[in-house]
């Protein structure tokens, strides 16, 4: 199923080698330590969602910087310093977020269990992330199954129906059909 969700999408970090690597030597903004009001973070109801390069997700909380929705993302793991892939789902929240509301965040906020770590949301960072996007892309097109059965029903109860091109309608058209056919 050609849709990227961001648990795809850190599976995909994992296999392109880089949730495990600190931020060392690949250049993404480190973050910087900060003092965090939680009582400003806002619980996120809906995923956020970009058709145009297919990439969804739900940040852990949003919290108004500077008139923009920035992402804060918490985790659980003890760290001196941010890991690469916490650093690109952030990014990928920014984007999210930026796409959504037509205002860029200038960062995002990591908090780990010691340390809240503010992290830039920089051109070069959003490059970087949409070129790992587009290798994902282009991984996902050589290696997605092809869809494995014929029932609308099982189309209708499932819970990528919105974003897959692949579901079968009730009529007997397929997402592809409909999108070819306006
Ligand atoms: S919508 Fe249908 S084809 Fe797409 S993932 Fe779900 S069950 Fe499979």
């Amino acid at each position: 199923m050609l849709i990227i969700a961001i648990v795809l999408f850190l599976a995909a970090l994992l296999f392109f080698g880089l949730a495990s690597r600190q931020q060392s030597a690949t250049g993404l903004p480190g973050g910087r330590v900060v003092y965090a009001d939680t009582s400003r973070w806002g619980k996120v109801e809906k995923p956020l969602y970009d058709p145009v390069v297919g990439l969804t997700g739900k940040p852990d909380y949003l919290i108004e910087i500077d008139g923009a929705q920035a992402p804060v993302e918490v985790k659980s793991t003890r760290t001196a310093a941010p890991y690469d892939s916490h650093i690109y789902q952030l990014a990928a929240y920014c984007y999210l977020s930026h796409r959504a509301t037509g205002v860029r965040p200038p960062y995002g906020l990591l908090k780990y269990p010691e340390h809240v770590f503010a992290v830039d949301y920089t051109p070069d960072l959003e490059a970087a992330l949409l070129d790992i996007v587009r290798e994902i892309q282009a991984y996902s097109a050589r290696s997605a199954p092809p869809r494995s059965h014929e029932s609308p029903r099982r189309c209708a109860r499932c819970g990528y129906r919105q974003h897959c091109d692949q579901r079968l309608d009730a009529g007997g058209g397929s997402a592809k059909d409909l999108s070819s056919n306006p």
